[in-house]
C-alpha cells in the first residue's frame, strides 16, 4: 500500500469514528437493518411489476424513519440500468438530505454471472464454468465487467462470488460455486475480486464484492438447499476456510453468512466461526450480512431460538452486522430493546456500525452514491459480449470424443433435439432478468439458441428439429427417432429446469428418465450421437454414455452458450475446459477426488473403489499434448525452502489448442490419513502445432502442508509425490522428502 492510500484509509477510520460519536442508537440499530426494495414499493413484496413507484409512506417509514442502512433485491422486473438510476437515487437523495446524519444507503444485488438484473447487461457463464476455463485472467475480466456494467445502474455491492466449496454433487447450487477444490475455488474467487475491485473500491467503476456463503453451504448432509453440514474441525480448516482466507487477504469487505447449521448449530448464531474464526483469526474487517430472512429462520427451521427477539440477540451477539430482513423494520427495535436491557452490549453495535460505514466510505457513497448511467458506454457493448463469448468457449468441456467424431462435418445432416436444445432460458439458468430465470418475456432475441447457432453454422436445410422431451415428459421422441433416419449426426441436448436455492432440489442424481430414453431410443439407428449437457450439477449419465459417441459439457453457459456450443461441436473452437469437480457415475460413490484411501476400499478389499464417471480435472482437446522431462531442482526440502518444479508440453496434434497444467501433490504417510492427492498449482497454456513449452512452478513446504491431528497446518517429515500433467490419469511423477516436522 502506497503512503497515500495508507493516509486515506486512516482518514477514514477517523470519519467513521466522528460520525459513530454522534449517532442515537436508533440510527445505528437502523445501519444494521437490509431490507428488500419492494418494501418501499406500491403493491405486495412479492408482485411482478412492470415499472416501480415508491410507496410514500413505507419510503418515509424505512429509508426516513428508521434510516435503514441498506436494500437488496428488484424492483419485480426487469429495470434499465437508468430505471435503477432513478429507484437508487431517489433513495440515496432522501438517505443524504432528509436523514439527520445524512448516510447513503448501501445496496447490494446478486450479480451472479453478470449484472444479471439490469435489462441488457451481458449474461456470463455461471461460476462454475467460469471455473472448467482454469482461466484467472478471463475470470479477473469477466468480474471486471460485471463490476462495470452494475455500476452502471448504481449498484456498488455484489452478492457474490461464491466460494463454497460444493462437496455434495446433489446440491443445486454448485452451478454458483467454483466446483469441489478449495485451491481451483481459491485462485477464481481472488480472480473475481481483483476484477472487482482491482481498480480501487472508490473508482465509480468498481464495486465491492459480498463472498457467500460463510460457511459448509455446499456440503449439506443430504445434498439439500440449506441442509445441515456435518463439518468436524480439521475438514473446516483443510477445505473449507482457505477460500475465504485467500479472499479476505486480498480485499473481500462482504461476507454472506450460510443459511445452513454445521454440526447442527446454525451458521447465524455460531459465534465461533463468526467472531472467532472470521473476525478474529482470518481478521476480517468488512460486514458480515445475513442471508435472506435467516434471523427468523433461525426460530422458524432451525428451531434454535423461540422468537425472533432471541433469535436477534443471538445473531447480533454472534457477530452479524446487518440482518437481511426484506420484509420489516422490527428488527431494529428489537436490537433497541436488546441494548437497552444490557443483552447486548453498545461495544458490539459499535462494532457492526463501524464496518457498515467503512464499506460505505470505502465505496466512496458519501461523496458519489449513484452513478451517471450515461458514462458507461461500454453497458452491454460488442467489447463485452466478445468477452462473454471468450468466457463461454474456454468453458466447454469435451469429455468424450470416441473415433473423433467431432469436430462434426459441417456439409452433412444433423438433428438436433433434446429438452435444452432450444431454449435461451435453459443455457442462463436461474439468476437471470429473474431470480428463477424462467421467463421468457426478458430474453434478447438477438441471442441464439443452440439450435439457432447450429442452424446459422451450417444453413437451416441442413438442419432437423425435434424436441423430443421436457424435462421428465415425454413430448415427441418417437418423432425423433423418425427424424434422425435421414440425419448423419443426432446432437441430443440435455439439461435440467432452470432453479436455485430450494427448488433446486432434487432426490436422485440420475438425468430424468425420459431424457436418458431419447438416447437409447436414437441409439437404436447407430448413428452417430454427441451428447450436450446443459446443467450445473453433474447429472448421472452411466446407462447412456456408452451409447453415445461424444460428450460436450456445457455447464450453464450463458448467453453466448448457444454459440460456443455449435463452435465446439463444428471445430471453430478446439476445447480446452476440464471438470472442476468430480462426476460421479454412481449416486451411491459420489467422492470428491481429495478422498481418503480408506474410502475407496473396494469388495474384494482392495482399493479400486473409485470409479468416477469422469475425474476432477479431466477434459479433452481436438489436438494431443504430449508431456515429459518432470523435473524437480532437490529431492530434499527443509523448512521453507523453494520447490522449483519445471515440465515440457508439446502440442503433437494436429491443430493449435490450450492446455491446462496441473500439479498436485501426494503425502505418502501422515497421521491424519493423507487425501489422494490436492491441487496446489494449475496454469493454462497455449500451444501451436508442434510447439513445446516449458512450465515452471514454485512450490515450497506450506504447498505440502495439511491440517494435523492438534486441526493446525502441519508438513509432516516425510515422502511426498509431485504429480504433474493434464490428465488425472496420466501424471507424471517425482518424489521428494521434507526433512524436519514444523508446524506453519
Ligand atoms: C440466497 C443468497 C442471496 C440472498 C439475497 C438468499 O436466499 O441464499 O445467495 O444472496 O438470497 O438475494
Amino acid at each position: 500500500m502506497d503512503a497515500n492510500s495508507s493516509k486515506n484509509l486512516t482518514n477514514i477510520e477517523l470519519k467513521i469514528q466522528d460520525l459513530l460519536s454522534k449517532m442515537t442508537l436508533k440510527e445505528k440499530a437502523g445501519q444494521m437493518l437490509n431490507i428488500g426494495l419492494p418494501s418501499v414499493l406500491t403493491g405486495d413484496y412479492w408482485d411482478d411489476r412492470d415499472h416501480a413507484v415508491f410507496d410514500a409512506e413505507k419510503f418515509k417509514k424505512y429509508i426516513i424513519e428508521y434510516g435503514v442502512g441498506s436494500i437488496h433485491n428488484t424492483p419485480g422486473y426487469l429495470a434499465t440500468k437508468e430505471d435503477w438510476y432513478r429507484i437508487v437515487k431517489e433513495i440515496q437523495d432522501s438517505a443524504m438530505r432528509k436523514t439527520r446524519l445524512k448516510i447513503p444507503v448501501l445496496y447490494g444485488i446478486d450479480n451472479i454471472h453478470g449484472a444479471n438484473y439490469i435489462s441488457g447487461s451481458v449474461l456470463f457463464p455461471h461460476q462454475i464454468g467460469l471455473a472448467a476455463t482454469w482461466n484467472t485472467e478471463l475470470t479477473k475480466h469477466s468480474a471486471a465487467i460485471t463490476s462495470y456494467e452494475s455500476r452502471a445502474a448504481s449498484l456498488p455491492w455484489n452478492f457474490n462470488p461464491n466460494a463454497d466449496v460444493a462437496m455434495n454433487p446433489l446440491w443445486g447450487r454448485i452451478s454458483e460455486s467454483f466446483g469441489e477444490d478449495p485451491y481451483l475455488i481459491s485462485e477464481m474467487t481472488k480472480a473475481y475480486i481483483e476484477g472487482y475491485q482491482g481498480n480501487g473500491l472508490e473508482n465509480s467503476k468498481s464495486s465491492a464484492v459480498c463472498l457467500k456463503h460463510f460457511i459448509g453451504y455446499g456440503a449439506g448432509r443430504n445434498g439439500k438447499d440449506r441442509a445441515n453440514a456435518l463439518i468436524p474441525e480439521n475438514s473446516l480448516r483443510q477445505y473449507f476456510l482457505p477460500p475465504f482466507e485467500k479472499a479476505i487477504k486480498n480485499g473481500a469487505l462482504g461476507v454472506m453468512i450460510s443459511s445452513n447449521a454445521v454440526n447442527g448449530i446454525p451458521c447465524h448464531i455460531n459465534s465461533y466461526y463468526i467472531n472467532d474464526i472470521l473476525k478474529g483469526e482470518l481478521g476480517f474487517k468488512g460486514v458480515v450480512i445475513s442471508d435472506f430472512s435467516d434471523v427468523e429462520y433461525l426460530v422458524e427451521a432451525h428451531l434454535s431460538a423461540k422468537d425472533k427477539r432471541e433469535a436477534t440477540k443471538m445473531a447480533v451477539n454472534a457477530g452479524l452486522d446487518i440482518l437481511m430482513n426484506p420484509f420489516d423494520a422490527d428488527v431494529v427495535n428489537i436490537i433497541i430493546e436488546l441494548v437497552e436491557n444490557g443483552e447486548i452490549q453498545m461495544s458490539r453495535i459499535d462494532d457492526a456500525v463501524t464496518r457498515v460505514l467503512r464499506l460505505k466510505y470505502r465505496l466512496n457513497l458519501f461523496k458519489v452514491p449513484f452513478n451517471n448511467p450515461n458514462e458507461y458506454p461500454d453497458f452491454g457493448s460488442e467489447k463485452h459480449i466478445a468477452a462473454n463469448y471468450e468466457m463461454a468457449s474456454e468453458s466447454m468441456t469435451l469429455l468424450k470424443n470416441e473415433s473423433a467424431i467431432l469436430p462434426l462435418n459441417k456439409a452433412k445432416k444433423v438433428l438436433v433435439t433434446g429438452y435444452a436444445s432450444n431454449s435461451i432460458n435453459m443455457l442462463n439458468g436461474a439468476w437471470s432478468r429473474t431470480f428463477l430465470g424462467r421467463e421468457t418475456k426478458y430474453n434478447d432475441p438477438s441471442k441464439l439458441t443452440i439450435l439457432e447457432a447450429i442452424q446459422k453454422e451450417i444453413g437451416a436445410t441442413n438442419v432437423e428439429f425435434v424436441q423430443g422431451t421436457d424435462y421428465t415428459e415425454d413430448i415427441n421422441t418417437n418423432l425423433a427417432v423418425k427424424k434422425a433416419k435421414d440425419a448423419d449426426y443426432i446432437v441430443v441436448c440435455v439439461g435440467e429446469i432452470p432453479a436455485t436455492e430450494k427448488s433446486s432440489d432434487i432426490n436422485e442424481l440420475e438425468l430424468p428418465e425420459i431424457q436418458q430414453e431419447l438416447i437409447q431410443k436414437l441409439s437404436a439407428l447407430k448413428k452417430p450421437i454427441t451428447l450436450v449437457m446443459v446443467q450445473g450439477r453433474p447429472r448421472i449419465i452411466r446407462k447412456i454414455e456408452p451409447l453415445v459417441d461424444a460428450i460436450v459439457m456445457a455447464y450453464l453457459p450463458g448467453e453466448e452458450g448457444g454459440r460456443a456450443i455449435s463452435d465446439v461441436l463444428f471445430g471453430n473452437v478446439n476445447p480446452s475446459g476440464k471438470l472442476p469437480y468430480t462426476y460421479p457415475k454412481f449416486s451411491g460413490n459420489a467422492l470428491p477426488y481429495y478422498h481418503k484411501k480408506a474410502d475407496i476400499r473396494d469388495i474384494n478389499w482392495g482399493y479400486d473403489g473409485f470409479y468416477p464417471q469422469f475425474e476432477f480435472g479431466f477434459g479433452l482437446s481436438y489436438t494431443t499434448f504430449e508431456y515429459s522431462n518432470l523435473k524437480i531442482n532437490k529431492d530434499t526440502l527443509a523448512g521453507l525452502e523453494e520447490l522449483k518444479i519445471s515440465i515440457d508440453v508439446k502440442n503433437i496434434g494436429a491443430r493449435e489448442g490450450k492446455e491446462i497444467v496441473e500439479v498436485y501433490i501426494k503425502d505418502l504417510v501422515a497421521t491424519v490419513s493423507p487425501d489422494a492427492k490436492k491441487l496446489v498449482r494449475f496454469s493454462k497454456i497455449s500451444l501451436m502445432l508442434g510447439e513445446t513449452k516449458t512450465v515452471n512452478f514454485t512450490l515450497t513446504s506450506k504447498d505440502l502442508a495439511s491440517i494435523g491431528i492438534k486441526n493446525k497446518w502441519i508438513t509432516e517429515e516425510g515422502d511426498f509425490e509431485i504429480l504433474v500433467g493434464g490428465n488425472p490419469q496420466e501424471l507424471l511423477k517425482q518424489n521428494v522428502y521434507f526433512k524436519n516436522s514444523n508446524s506453519i
